[in-house]
């Protein structure tokens, strides 16, 4: 039974897909009106299984199965996409919940708290550089000064938010975390690992704590052929063993990553000695201690190889995030479920970030991966099969149910 299909769910993901600028891929921005007619579809579907639903202050889109009391238990993800992305990445978690509950109320289970089903607006961060607006909002978090914030036609947040008739000044209305006891979200993984090990849920144990520097080294411009090699104080070759240090950082520890993702060179004429050169890193771990830990290591291994090339170093830090580790009540349920459903499962960190990361500051909170066909994800590309999406859905109703009676 454990690989069987869910074409109820099937017929949602691909309805959802629809709701997209054309083009390839999904494209589903923050505030936009594919994204308020993927809501007002969204919505349909819920009244379909008699949850009441509305859009916050904040944009977040919120349905209520009111049943029992006390505080609810929150289930979704996201619904907005990257530019040309996929069907999956958030979608599915929001699908998953609403078809989660289709199978409990089919099933006549009557929970004891409130289910809600929510869709956070902007966790992608793709329009308005204003990553987790809606989980934010919705926890409490000061998001009012985001207003400014532009896209990259010139359109404001605080506008993009008129249109929908909502205000940036009263976004801190849709603060309702109060009123959750639990959060949990499924998610595809968005890399190989279950896929590779042939594993069919993955629960999440942390998501990962990053941390972000703009790097520029200063050296001294010249002319390219008559500056011996042993008088020359070149910017790209000390930041080229700067990158290759921070891999080898990242790399003597089993759970963190480092990225260098952007670097520029100036003057970049191909008869100037690089006299400075600019890059970024991104460094994240699944424990705080271990980010600190190669956080400290990189900063120190580039001052000294700054000194060794006779170049100045400044180090700008752009982001910091701590890890956020999910709820064990929350995890063992999802354990529990999985196996009662026959589902392979493992623990594992996250390395992308969440809605889930900012929910686990406020109530116990968990998550759950489906394989993600190639690791790929933010692509077009991007896949889950029927079974493995089918069965993320059932693991989820099971978990929902016994974090809710
Ligand atoms: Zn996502």
């Amino acid at each position: 039974m454990s690989d069987a299909l869910e074409p109820e769910l099937d017929e949602d993901i691909a309805e959802l897909a629809g709701f997209s600028l054309s083009g390839e891929g999904v494209t589903r921005l923050a505030w936009t009106e594919e994204l308020r007619a993927a809501y007002q579809w969204l919505g349909g579907k819920c009244e379909a299984l008699d949850l009441s639903w509305q859009i916050d202050a904040a944009g977040n889109f919120v349905a209520k199965w009111k049943a029992g009391s006390g505080p609810a238990t929150l289930v979704g993800s996201h619904v907005d996409s990257v530019p040309s992305g996929g069907r999956y990445d958030g979608a599915l978690g929001v699908l998953a919940g609403l078809h989660a509950i289709r199978l409990l109320k089919r099933r006549g289970f009557s929970p004891r708290r409130p289910i809600w089903l929510i869709a956070f607006m902007d966790e992608e961060n793709t329009r308005f550089n204003s990553a987790l607006f809606g989980s934010r909002a919705f926890c409490g978090e000061d998001v009012t000064g985001m207003g400014e914030r532009r896209d990259a036609t010139g359109v404001s947040l605080a506008e993009a938010m008129r249109a929908w008739d909502r205000e940036i000044a009263t976004a801190s209305e849709a603060s309702a975390v109060a009123a959750v006891g639990r959060f949990v979200e499924l998610h595809v993984e968005q890399g190989p690992r279950l896929e590779q090990q042939g594993l069919q849920i993955g629960v999440v144990t942390s998501i990962v704590g990053m941390v972000g520097y703009r790097v520029e080294v200063s050296g001294e411009a010249n002319h390219a052929g008559t500056t011996p090699m042993d008088l020359r104080r070149d910017a790209l070759s000390g930041a080229a063993r700067m990158v290759l240090a921070i891999r080898d950082i990242a790399r003597s520890s089993s759970d963190a990553t480092s990225n260098v993702g952007v670097i520029s060179v100036t003057p970049a004429s191909s008869n100037v000695i690089p006299g400075s050169c600019g890059f970024t890193i991104d460094l994240r771990a699944g424990q705080d201690d271990t980010l600190a830990r190669i956080d400290a290591a990189c900063r120190e291994k580039l001052q000294r190889i700054a000194s060794d090339e006779g170049l100045a170093l400044s180090l700008t830090e752009t982001y910091r995030m701590a890890a956020a580790p999910m709820s064990e009540h929350v995890i063992g349920a999802i354990e529990a479920a999985s196996q009662d459903e026959g589902a392979s499962s493992v623990r594992l960190p996250s390395g992308a970030g969440h809605d889930a990361m900012v929910l686990a500051r406020y109530v116990p909170t968990g998550m759950l991966f489906v394989p993600s066909q190639n690791g790929m994800s933010h692509s077009p590309e991007e896949f889950t099969t029927p079974a493995d999406a089918g069965r993320g859905a059932r693991v989820l109703a099971r978990a929902l149910e016994k974090i809710s009676s």
